[in-house]
């Protein structure tokens, strides 16, 4: 029944001056939209179907919230809480843990600790320098209490019941990991979104960039709302036995600032006897950045992280990133011995294992050896008269229409792109 601006997730009517860069500085994503927007606004229940007449479990296992944050602006970071309050059965939030991973903005002092005073279940922790969200997440977990762990970025807005579903699926099998569908909080209008082509697997090139591939015909569900297995997580939504990630060593401590935490976790759940899982009925939406606002420390990178996971869980594949990749190889990685124990310990099964019995779905997407190209030359669209052109992105090589260049619209073309263009 709520009327108003971006309520129901609706796009925020943005004017001329609301798109002004600095109302996206300090955040990566509009901070003026989000604080037009009521803090416990309404949003569509687009869930498959279904899911309005499954039953779960009626003993489901408590959970921890862990969100970490740093530097996160007041209303998205309080349309967090008041989404997951809102929208949770209070019987099953052992407490909500906020770590500050050393935010220097001063409204996440004094004041958030006062405005949080309001929640018995929240707590406020904070590190003692910079960690990186790695490590924060770590503080945060260890200091939880709860059965399971849930993990959620300082910016997202919980959907109709998303949390039974995955607590069920942890309950049915506590080695399994699982994540939300993660919908699309637009960093502009805060519209509320799935993100395209909804339900896919998790899955990554051998630059090690993200990536997200169909559910293959095998692997699909009578039910396409059931839980389905997913080779990677995008990251940072997602659900766990405690215990059991402990047993699993957590996280790689040595993981710095910012990214690969995600392949770390995913490898090893899946190469040391557990699972994960992608649930459709849990669906928590995110704001993807426009761009990263803040600082990442020198000494520190992703592709030392990245390095670090490929060394300890990737064995012969990892050559392959080194290909497309050769500047990681005279990367140091620091001491990786304890994580290499820790494989050992579990006795985890080998990355050729994941590739065959996990992930086998990947090369045909991302081929670990590049076939050769399938043609050669200039596409031309002849009535616009302009040529495809390919960029290397943040997501991998983007295709776009440009002006033709003479002997410069002229390159090779992967099977697959010769096909969209029906070359
Ligand atoms: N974060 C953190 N310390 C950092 C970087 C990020 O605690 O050094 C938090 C951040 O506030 C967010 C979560 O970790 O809640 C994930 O980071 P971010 O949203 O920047 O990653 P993205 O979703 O853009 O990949
Ligand atoms: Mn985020």
């Amino acid at each position: 029944m709520r009327t108003g601006k971006g309520e129901h997730g609706k796009p925020y009517p943005l004017t001329e001056d609301d798109r002004d860069d600095s109302a996206y500085r300090e955040n990566g994503f509009n901070i003026l939209v989000s604080n037009n927007i009521a803090l416990e606004r309404s949003l569509p229940d687009i869930r498959h179907p279904n899911c309005k007449h499954k039953v779960y479990l009626e003993k489901l296992p408590n959970t921890s919230i862990i969100i970490p944050f740093h530097n996160e602006g007041w209303t998205s970071l309080l349309r967090t809480i008041y989404s997951i309050i809102n929208r949770t059965p209070d019987i099953l939030i052992a407490e909500i843990i906020l770590v500050d991973d050393f935010s220097d903005r001063e409204h996440l002092k004094e004041k958030l600790e006062e405005y949080m005073a309001r929640f018995t279940k929240v707590r406020i922790v904070r590190t003692k320098k910079r960690e990186g969200l790695i490590r924060t997440r770590l503080l945060g977990a260890s200091m939880a209490k709860g059965e399971v762990l849930t993990f959620l970025d300082s910016h997202c807005e919980v959907n109709v019941n998303w949390l039974p579903p995955l607590l069920n699926q942890i309950a049915l099998n506590h080695k399994t990991i699982v994540c939300p569908m993660i919908d699309v909080i637009d960093h502009n209008h805060f519209g509320y979104e799935a993100q395209a082509g909804d339900a896919m697997r998790g899955a990554f090139d051998w630059e090690m960039y993200y990536k997200r591939i169909p559910i293959p015909p095998e692997l699909q569900r009578s039910d396409p709302s059931d839980p389905f297995e997913s080779p990677v997580m995008a990251g940072g939504l997602f659900a766990v036995d405690r215990e059991w990630f402990w047993e699993l060593g957590g996280y790689d401590p040595g993981l710095e600032i910012w990214g690969g935490e995600q392949y770390e976790i995913s490898f090893k759940v899946w190469m040391c006897g557990g699972g994960m899982f992608d649930v459709p009925c849990s669906r928590v939406g995110h704001i993807y950045r426009k761009y990263v606002p803040y600082k990442v420390p020198s000494g520190t990178s992703l592709a030392r992280n990245l390095k670090r996971v490929a060394e300890t869980w990737m064995d012969e594949f990892a050559e392959y990133v080194y290909q497309r990749r050769p500047e990681y190889r005279h990367l140091s990685t620091g001491d990786i011995s304890a994580q290499k124990e820790l494989r050992k310990h579990l006795k985890c099964k080998d990355f050729k294992w994941f590739m065959a019995a996990v992930a086998w779905d990947v090369p045909k997407y991302y081929p670990p050896v590049e076939p050769p190209p399938a043609a050669w030359g200039e596409i031309r669209n002849v009535a616009a008269n302009l040529c495809v052109d390919s960029k290397h992105g943040a997501t991998g090589t983007e295709l776009r229409l440009d002006v033709c260049v003479k002997d410069g619209s002229e390159r090779t073309w992967s099977h697959e792109q010769a096909l969209r263009f029906h070359v």
